[in-house]
């Protein structure tokens, strides 16, 4: 991580800033679009106990038992009347049809409706009736009939109300318009949170496939429970089967949140390096997921059997699943993690929407449409800035790879080379000449009585003798492949049409301005065939070698030509 070089990614921050003040002010933007799922004029209400043989038409005239003041939630679970205020003070009731209420936890809930003249009208919604008139946003609803004039006041008897929410939320009265433009609104939030889902899934599956982190497969998991969560929380998972239980849903709710949960814990957990999570801190994230399993286990096998105790069991392990967040944070801190402020930034919003609703669960804070959704929200601003965040890795990871590249580079050229002179060695020259198609010429020099040399300057002095000697093969042999074969002996190969004469390379070296202006000659060796294959190499090696011997024998700083090495008939 050396690499992280907080000038070069100055600009990242910035726009990440960027980002969370653009989020900020679109979330400051929703209460104006609160009216988008919870639509129609707001309805208050006051709730009465329910006791056996009461009538709709007596809890109609029975004021005097109704409650106003409390919290629905004060109330705890039962059956319940919840009536509303007179309907005679509400603009345009004529056209208000529809009468709307947040979907609970409840068995079954009966709306009735007062005419003009005492007549009562009743609607009984059971769990699966509650189903099918389900809207976007989780909100059931009722078309009131059109062969009468309007309501003067509305009431609804709740049984089995779990009442862990309240015992009727958010009941309006709205027009068919608005419900309809209600369902496109949510449709279009929903719409936008599953595509961004679908891609962010598919997009970090793939990151996986090239990265393999670990905690990118807790995340896609994550993503897919959040997106299942949006369809069933929704209630488009009810338009996409209508038979199915309105609690049932409610259960899958509880059952697809704690994955998001869980997934988004672990994917903390291996987000940062191991020693953040080591000892009780990665205990504690186990114990942690292993308690929000058994309590959503719970719920979503024996609801409603105590079901207060265990929506607050779940509520506390999710109250845990935030808090353990924070010594993640401070460890990664102290291991001064690179990526701790983008995570810091893109979790901001869920774990502050996260307990907010937690804090709504434990009734602390009134129930709201909006931070019922949060989750949707903040986790569609979380993705945007993950998606930075993975942009920022790659860039790391691209910059770690250039490097690596650029080194690899270096050593394959320190390999290649040999330290003293810079020519070719052995090695190289063999790989690169063998393979050669053209007629090759091949010229094997060795310096005379180098021995001497050496006794006369010391063997730093032979040493400057041997890398003067190199730079003057490579003036005169330009574009030949030139190798210090070992010792004071040199290969020169070019294409032998194109080849240097050995004499010029010899009266080169003569010319040559030698260290302590020594005279230093060469005898060369020459021969010319082809060189396909390693066999060519040895044959051709083999000649010039003896011509080389030649040389030496015959007075030295001369050259000997071998006869070429036939070329192979196709
Ligand atoms: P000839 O003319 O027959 O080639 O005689 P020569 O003395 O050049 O040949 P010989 O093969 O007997 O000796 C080569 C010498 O080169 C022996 C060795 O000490 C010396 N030598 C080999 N490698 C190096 C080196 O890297 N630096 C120095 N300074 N001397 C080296
Ligand atoms: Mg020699
Ligand atoms: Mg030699």
């Amino acid at each position: 991580m050396g690499l992280v070089d907080g000038m070069r990614f100055a600009g990242l921050p910035a726009l990440l800033i960027t980002a969370l003040l653009l989020a900020i002010s679109s979330l400051c933007a929703f209460p104006a679009q609160a009216r988008s799922a919870v639509v129609g004029v707001p309805l208050s209400t006051c709730v009465a106990r329910a006791h056996a043989g009461d009538r709709p038409a007596t809890m109609f005239a029975a004021a005097a038992r109704y409650d106003c003041g409390h919290r629905q939630t004060w109330f705890g679970s039962g059956d319940y009347w919840v009536i509303s205020q007179p309907l005679d003070g509400v603009p345009g009731v004529q056209s208000r049809s529809r009468v709307r209420i947040g979907s609970l936890w409840q068995d079954s809930v009966t709306l009735y409706a007062l005419y003009p003249g005492g007549k009562i009208r009743g609607w009984r919604f059971d769990g699966r009736e509650a189903s099918r008139h389900l809207q976007l946003g989780a909100m059931i609803e009722w078309p009131l009939p059109a062969d009468i004039g309007p309501p003067v006041r509305l009431m609804w008897h709740v049984r089995g109300s779990a009442n862990l929410r309240g015992i009727l939320i958010s009941p309006t009265i709205a027009t068919p318009h608005e419900s309809g433009q209600a369902n496109l609104a949510m449709t279009a939030i929903y719409a936008g949170f599953g595509g961004l889902c679908l891609a962010l899934l598919v997009y970090n599956f793939a990151m996986w496939g090239a990265l393999r982190h670990p905690f990118q497969l807790a995340y896609c998991a994550m993503v897919a429970a959040l997106m299942l969560y949006a369809l069933s929380s929704s209630g488009a998972l009810a338009w996409l089967n209508p038979t199915m239980l309105n609690n049932d849903r409610l259960r899958l709710n509880y059952v697809l949140l704690c994955a998001g949960a869980a997934t988004a814990l672990i994917f903390a957990r291996y987000f940062f390096v191991p020693a953040v999570t080591a000892g009780w801190v990665g205990k504690a994230v186990n114990a942690i997921i292993a308690a929000s399993v058994v309590a959503t286990a719970f719920v979503a096998l024996f609801a409603p059997w105590h079901i207060q105790l265990l929506d607050t069991a779940f509520s506390l392990s999710f109250a845990a699943i935030i808090v353990v967040v924070f010594p993640i944070i401070r460890r990664a801190r102290a291991e001064r993690s690179p990526y701790l402020w983008l995570f810091a930034i893109a979790w901001a919003a869920p774990i502050l929407f996260a307990a907010l609703r937690l804090l709504g669960n434990l009734a602390l804070i009134p129930w709201s449409f909006w931070l019922d959704n949060s989750t949707i929200l903040s986790m569609a601003f979380e993705a945007i800035i993950s998606t930075l965040a993975i942009a920022y890795r790659i860039r790391l990871l691209s910059l770690e790879r250039d490097e690596a590249i650029e080194r690899e580079i270096i050593a394959a050229r320190l390999a290649d080379t040999d330290p003293l002179t810079g020519l070719l060695n052995r090695r190289a020259f063999l790989r690169q000449s063998i393979g050669r198609e053209a007629n090759q010429a091949l010229m094997l020099t060795d310096i005379d009585h180098f021995k001497r040399i050496n006794e006369t300057l010391g063997h730093d002095g032979g040493d400057e003798v041997l890398r003067v000697f190199a730079r003057v093969l490579r003036q005169a042999a330009p574009g030949a492949l030139i190798a210090r074969m070992g010792g004071e002996e040199f290969a020169i190969l070019c294409p032998a049409d194109r080849a240097v004469t050995p004499d010029a390379v010899l009266a080169k070296l003569r010319s040559a301005r030698m260290p302590f202006d020594l005279t230093v000659t060469a005898s060369i060796g020459a021969c010319t065939g082809p060189l396909v294959t390693e066999a060519d190499w040895k044959a051709m090696y083999r000649r010039a070698d003896r011509a080389l011997f030649d040389a030496k024998q015959g007075g030295r700083d001369r050259a000997r030509f071998a006869p070429p090495v036939a070329v192979r008939a196709a």
